[in-house]
């Protein structure tokens, strides 16, 4: 720590090595004393209205008071148990809940603890249904550009090459074909060859339904699922829904996968399914995946378990999240906040530098040309009294699907604002 920044020790970060982050140059993290709603409230007593809802989790605003019972009334009954050899309510109501609100005949859930691994087991599923079927060449999962699956180095090799970490791990992540999504026709009937050549060494094709998250909030429509449900059965290949971000509202559905009239053949959950507050994931797989594992042999069972599987705490914040979504009116909700996205960034496209401006569900992104200070800009935006966090070059929106409409008004406006003197 010789030429640590004297601020790091005074803030009393000597030991926190923080995310994404050159812990050499990245101006010292906020900190945070309490949340309430869509509020943040900071150590210095500042409060400021959250716009990303903790990286897309907080669906109900913080500390909503059914999910807060859910934790303390779990707590007394039982904090943790292991889940091999042993089940819990929690988790058996949990399962046959996702499965009842995904499409018809995804009704096989395996619980993990984070996206990343949700997504790991996804791929682990998808390659290992070719092995129990006695066919060893599919060992390849078709990944698209502009897609983000997580940080762990399978997932890492499944995200877009130039902004995942393809390049600094060269030689260390697996080798996944990593092409257009099939959006144009151009790009249609480059997707179309590449299967035509390379089908038989796939496994499946894995995507993010309607919305690529944090590879830049890029939309794209149901046709290009139905191409991709259409191309995965001509080659009999899995499709899998990494709606870890576009779950639970999101997107204006429950699941994306819904406005497609799509029903993939797995599918990972996580973020917003305990409302925000525990770790927590799911694949959930369909009948047919399912069937490929279920054998005499043991070597075709699924050789994944982490120690906080199924977590019980978890489980039953998730149940009460679940709760929330059932009794109120979030997908009502997410239409309001779509329009107010809609309303409140239109000023953004007239600004100079902004190359477009869009809105899906609770989802609002202005994206521009670049970024040159991105420090800078994310320090304008708290001092405006707000939580916003511009990447690469997109400012984007994703509230708490409960935030009201003055706090939304206040979002869209400190956007507008900061933009405009940023853009003087
Ligand atoms: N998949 C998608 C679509 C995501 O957006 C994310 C996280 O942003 C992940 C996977 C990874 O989830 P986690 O950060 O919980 O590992």
């Amino acid at each position: 720590m010789a030429d640590a920044p004297p601020g790091w020790y005074v803030s009393g970060l000597p030991h926190i090595w923080l995310p994404y982050n050159q812990m050499k140059t990245t101006p010292p993290p906020l900190a945070v004393a309490r949340t309430h709603g869509s509020r943040i409230v900071l150590a210095d007593g500042r409060e400021l209205i959250d716009g990303i809802a903790s990286w897309w989790t907080a669906c109900h605003g913080y500390n909503h008071p059914a999910i807060r019972d859910a934790v303390r009334a779990q707590l007394d009954a039982m904090p943790h148990v292991m889940f091999g050899g042993l089940v819990h309510e929690p988790a058996l109501t949990l399962a046959r809940r996702l499965t009842a609100l995904l499409p018809a005949g995804l009704d096989r859930v395996f619980f993990t603890d984070s996206g990343s691994v949700a997504v790991e087991v996804a791929m682990k599923m998808a390659v290992q249904y070719w092995l129990n079927r006695g066919e060893r060449g599919r060992t390849r999962l078709l990944a698209f550009k502009g897609g983000y699956h997580g940080d762990t180095f399978a997932t890492m090799a499944v995200c877009d090459p130039d902004e995942g970490m393809h390049s600094l791990f060269a030689g260390v992540l697996a080798e996944h074909p990593v092409i257009a999504l099939p959006c144009t026709e151009e790009s249609a009937d480059a997707f179309d060859r590449f299967l035509e050549q390379h089908a038989d060494t796939l496994a499946g094709i894995l995507v993010e339904p309607l919305v690529q998250g944090a590879g830049g909030m890029l939309l794209h429509n149901a046709a290009v699922l139905r191409h991709l449900r259409r191309a995965a059965d001509k080659y009999g290949l899995l499709l899998i829904f990494d709606e870890i971000f576009t779950g639970f509202g999101r997107t204006g559905t429950l699941f994306a996968c819904e406005q497609a009239g799509v029903t993939p053949d797995i599918i990972t959950l996580s973020k917003a399914l305990t409302g925000g507050t525990m770790a927590l994931a799911a694949t959930v797989a369909s009948h047919s995946v399912f069937e490929a594992f279920w054998s005499d042999d043991k070597l075709h069972a699924l050789m994944h378990g982490p120690t906080y599987m199924a977590n019980p705490l978890a489980c039953a914040v998730a149940n009460a999240s679940l709760d929330l979504f059932a009794q109120q009116p979030r997908l009502a909700q997410v239409a309001a906040i779509s329009a107010a996205l809609v309303q409140g960034l239109a000023p953004c496209r007239g600004l100079p530098g902004v190359r477009d401006v869009r809105v899906l569900g609770a989802i609002g992104v202005v994206e521009l040309d670049r970024i040159e200070a991105l420090d800078a800009l994310k320090a304008r935006f708290v001092a405006a009294g707000v939580w916003v966090r511009p990447f690469r070059n997109i400012v984007y929106l994703t509230p708490a699907l409960t935030i009201d409409a003055d706090d939304l008004a206040l979002l869209t406006r400190a956007v507008v604002t900061v933009l405009r003197a940023d853009k003087k």
